[in-house]
């Protein structure tokens, strides 16, 4: 591995220790090192370079963790933080220039405008679905923008966690960069500590946690959470390439994806006309078993194997329902005739079921919809103007988007980020530097001339119409 210019000083001795790691990170943040646009360039080509030499052990680490194939590991972990690291790096010094505000008559001259400072140091808590991904891409936000960064792998995806924690530090600055392995016990001891921000991407119970926790320093958070993300189809679309798109963003990582639809609403007679297409798309896809398919993954752990299996009889199933504990496979799964109320459609999946739900109409969708949670993300199939125009104004979700699932994230200006149960803040490409850095108001007038006399008391009938 290139050493970067950071690493010719030696390497603080690695400690365990939350209170030390905090601390170190906030001093190295008050010398002002990660201050200089040149640092951060340097931390994020660094990074890059990492994920380009070290291609191959994140690979077989993602293999290891979740059974992912190269080319998912690649698309939607390593090659989805390198576009993210070089669309940062190519904008970086016009997202960071300050930018001008005009200023009211009554104040002229003076000169108004908005600089970004980092925030100084911030703790970024991963999950173990993407772990690469989810642990680097607000990493990259928070270097760009100027900060220390403590990186708390997930425990859950082990391989990825020692990876990062042996790998960071040796390509990054390790004064300004730690990564803390662990889980329960090692999050909470970190979370008693002040961070200037605390980013987490995992679920909502733990996401009160963490909000309550840093709430006690008065550190603001983001939180990127989940949720179930319908995916609204009605009769009149093209319902062979909707099944393709929605089994193609349902079963990518075995269905473990935030984003993922999580189950079909199907308008009027869209969810039996759809079942043959999912089928066929499935089958396309991963083939005829599915458990013999390279391309498709693997359930992370026993737990989450039990909980998904135990789902298996809500419904009818029109594909799938194969499963191997010990291989931590559950074949790629459509359930029909699913009860509304059924404990499948009562929390997020989180794996590769997809329910088919049916509602007669459109508005009989939106009701549904309303009443339900915020969505991270609503998925639309239609060829109706009026649908989309509904969706967009009545409904409310992290992200919404029609024909395709997923790839909302893959478009660097598009803020990501949840509502309500779903989350709160966002981040990719601008609004990483917009989540890792405060926007700080200078105004500047000058001393000579000095027109304020106007205004100061003592007060008359003239200066207060002024
Ligand atoms: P997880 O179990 O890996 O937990 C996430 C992180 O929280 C881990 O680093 C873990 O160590 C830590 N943690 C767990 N319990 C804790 C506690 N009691 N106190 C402090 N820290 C604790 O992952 P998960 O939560 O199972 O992840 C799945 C969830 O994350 C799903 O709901 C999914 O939708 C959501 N998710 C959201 C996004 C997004 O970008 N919005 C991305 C991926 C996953």
């Amino acid at each position: 591995m290139t050493a970067s210019p950071q690493t010719a000083e030696p390497a603080p001795a690695p400690t365990a220790d939350a209170a030390a790691t905090v601390a170190r990170l906030h001093a190295t943040f008050a010398t002002g090192r990660t201050k200089p646009l040149a640092w951060r360039k340097a931390q994020l080509r660094a990074l890059r370079r990492l994920l380009v030499e070290e291609e191959d052990a994140c690979t077989a680490a993602l293999h290891a963790d979740l059974g992912k194939s190269a080319t998912e590991a690649y698309t939607t972990e390593i090659g989805f933080t390198r576009h993210e690291i070089d669309h940062t790096l190519r904008h970086l010094d016009r997202w960071l220039r300050p930018r001008r505000v005009p200023v009211p008559l009554a104040l002229r001259p003076a000169r108004a405008r908005t600089v970004r400072e980092p925030l100084g140091t911030v703790l970024i808590i991963s999950p173990w679905n993407y772990p690469l991904q989810l642990a680097l891409s607000p990493l990259v936000g928070a270097l760009a923008a100027g900060n220390t960064a403590v990186v708390k792998p997930s425990e859950l995806a082990p391989a990825t966690s020692a990876l990062l924690a042996e790998r960071l530090p040796q390509a990054l600055d390790p004064r300004a960069v730690a990564v803390v392995e662990g889980g329960v016990p090692e999050t909470t001891a970190l979370l008693e500590h002040r961070f200037d921000h605390v980013f987490y991407t995992g679920n909502g119970t733990v996401g009160r946690i963490v909000m309550a926790a840093a709430a006690r320093h008065l550190t603001p958070v983001t939180l990127e959470l989940g949720g179930k993300s319908p995916a609204l189809v009605e009769p009149d679309t093209d319902l062979a390439t909707a099944a393709r798109r929605i089994v193609w963003g349902k079963f990518m990582n075995a269905g473990q994806t935030c984003v993922a639809p999580d189950y079909v609403l199907a308008v009027g007679e869209a969810g039996p006309a759809l079942e043959p297409h999912l089928t066929a798309a499935i089958r396309e896809m991963y083939g005829p078993d599915p458990a013999r398919s390279a391309d498709y993954g693997r359930i992370v752990n026993g737990r989450h194997h039990d909980r998904l299996t135990a789902l298996l009889t809500d419904g009818r199933i029109v594909t799938g329902g194969d499963h191997d504990r010990d291989r931590r496979y559950l074949a790629p799964t459509v359930l029909a005739d699913v009860d509304p109320d059924a404990p499948v459609m009562r929390e997020e999946i989180f794996g590769p079921i997809l329910p088919i739900v049916r509602v007669p109409d459109l508005d009989a969708a939106l009701a549904f919809l309303t009443v339900r949670d915020k969505p991270l993300a609503l998925y639309a199939f239609t060829d109706s103007p009026t649908t989309r125009r509904r969706l967009t104004t009545e409904t409310s979700s992290g992200a919404l988007s029609f024909g395709i699932p997923t790839a909302h994230l893959t478009v660097p200006g598009l803020p990501f980020g949840g509502v309500g149960e779903s989350g709160q803040g966002g981040y990719h490409g601008e609004h990483s530097l917009d989540t890792f850095s405060h926007t700080k108001a200078v105004l500047d007038k000058p001393l000579r001339a000095d027109p304020l006399r106007l205004v100061y008391p003592p007060f008359t009938a003239r200066k207060s119409r002024i």
